[in-house]
């Protein structure tokens, strides 16, 4: 039986699909290619379409031997949720809708889905776990949290067992270093910070610095790509051998202020780094830090390239080797 992989062209979803094929495992990837690059998918097979499309999901699932779906296909950034709500309602959301009743129509009942801390909001408690209140301060982090309540709904209704993962900061690359971050535009701090470094733009911008923290930025929990796409296979194993829906947080369980970031990069890179202390961004929490504690008893996760300086330091290798990402070599 073959796994599907949404939005499998993504950096999540990439490094997923490498880790399934290490273990051998039948791939099947959808991507409308909008956020994603052909390139990154290391194997299986590639259906470039959109989920939204009920006749294209149909095709898919038709033509393959399909058990478990792993769902990353969405829109995911902060500050453009806050601009565009409408685009992440459609994609995300109704994206969602019509996958799950691709599945109901061709009775595939198990998912696991590419979820976020951004479900949480302010948090209560620090570090955050899973029974904590959940109230999101911006547009992308609702739509993740209304695909988990759907998924919840379509247990209660049609049996469809869904493991949702949240995720703090995604950051690292593949060992191999074939495959890494490239997003077009790029917002996420840590490849921004080695643009700097590498002289693609002319500093880092710190977005606040009066955030109630020790040094005033926001804190944050970076775990490694590859530590993340272990657990979506652990997820899928779990769910084959009949395990129910559940969710769990993916993270290291220690924040890195921004501040702190650019530090350990600069020590890595071995460049100045020139740093610019900016307005907030809005929607954006002060303190985001995971309590795993779930995902390590119940899925047997054990992230284990957790060291901040060796996950930027991964990063480093792709960026330098890809300067211009996975299109433009150069
Ligand atoms: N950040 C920043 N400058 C940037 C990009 C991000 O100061 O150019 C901050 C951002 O405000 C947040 C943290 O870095 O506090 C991590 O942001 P990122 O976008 O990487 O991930 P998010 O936490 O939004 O998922």
């Amino acid at each position: 039986m073959a796994v599907l992989v949404t939005g499998g062209a993504g950096y999540i979803g990439s490094h997923t699909v490498a880790a399934l094929l290490e273990r051998g495992e039948q791939i099947i990837v959808a991507d409308n290619l909008q956020q994603g690059h052909r390139e990154a998918v290391l194997g299986g097979k590639l259906y470039v379409g959109d989920l939204r499309d009920g006749e294209f999901l149909d095709t898919v699932f038709q033509e393959n031997s399909i058990d478990a779906v792993i769902h990353f296909a969405a829109n995911s950034l902060v500050g453009e949720s806050m601009k565009d709500p409408g685009k992440y309602y459609h994609n995300n959301v109704y994206g969602t809708l019509s996958l799950l009743e691709a599945m109901i129509r061709h009775q595939v009942g198990k998912i696991v889905f590419s979820s976020t801390a951004a479900t949480y909001g302010e948090p209560e408690n620090v570090p955050i776990d899973e029974h904590d209140r959940t109230l999101p301060t911006n547009a992308y982090g609702e739509t993740k949290l209304a695909m988990e309540k759907m998924m919840k709904w379509f247990d209660v209704a049609h049996g469809l067992k869904y493991i949702s993962l949240r995720y703090f900061n995604a950051a690292g690359a593949h060992a191999s270093g074939r495959i890494g971050e490239d997003h077009s535009p790029e917002t996420h701090l840590i490849p921004l910070v080695l643009q700097a470094a590498l002289g693609q733009r002319p500093h880092i911008s710190v977005f606040g610095d009066d955030y109630p923290t020790e040094d005033g930025t926001c804190i944050r929990d970076y775990i490694h790509v590859s530590d993340l796409a272990d657990a979506h296979v652990l997820a899928v194993d779990r769910l084959r051998e009949g395990g129910d829906s559940a969710v769990y947080n993916l993270g290291n369980g220690t924040g890195f202020s921004v501040k702190q970031v650019i530090d350990i990069a600069r020590w890595v890179t071995d460049h100045e780094i020139p740093a610019v202390m900016e307005a907030r961004r809005a929607g954006d929490p002060a303190v985001l830090v995971a309590s795993s504690e779930r995902a390590r008893q119940e899925l047997g996760w054990n992230p284990s390239r957790a060291k901040l300086e060796d996950i930027i330091g991964s990063a480093w290798a792709w960026h330098r080797n890809n300067p211009g990402g996975y299109n433009k070599n150069g």
